[in-house]
């Protein structure tokens, strides 16, 4: 999937509604729409790199960065415990293809 037709891209670019909860010059984060915790929300770099096994040299400082949002997110919403995680490739469970960090909150 391409930058022009990928849903992030549009999130990120607001040409899609989200409930964007932060962003930044690096990521944008916002509500998941089908919430599997009672904080459940995407952590999404602006690059589009479609999936993990992508990235590149140089894209350390990017995936850094997402973490330290997440935990920055999580004492925002006040979550006692949380999981980070990314789906990797189709067979993983990844439906879309760009980057995001689930942060699954309680
Ligand atoms: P994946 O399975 O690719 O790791 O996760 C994709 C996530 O995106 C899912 O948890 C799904 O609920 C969420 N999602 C799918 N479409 C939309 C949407 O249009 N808006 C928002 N906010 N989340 C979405
Ligand atoms: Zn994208």
């Amino acid at each position: 999937m391409s930058m022009d037709d990928c849903l992030f891209c549009k999130i990120i670019n607001k040409e899609v509604d989200s409930e964007i909860v932060h962003e930044d010059e690096i990521c944008v984060a916002f509500n998941d729409i089908n919430p599997k915790a009672r904080v459940h929300l995407l952590i999404v770099p602006r690059k589009h790199i479609a999936k993990i096994s992508n990235i590149e040299e140089g894209d350390e400082k990017i995936m850094g960065h997402l973490i330290k949002i997440a935990k920055d997110l999580a004492e925002r919403f006040e979550c006692k415990g949380y999981q980070l995680l990314f789906n990797v490739g189709r067979e993983a469970g990844q439906i879309i293809f760009h980057v995001h960090l689930h942060l699954m909150g309680n």
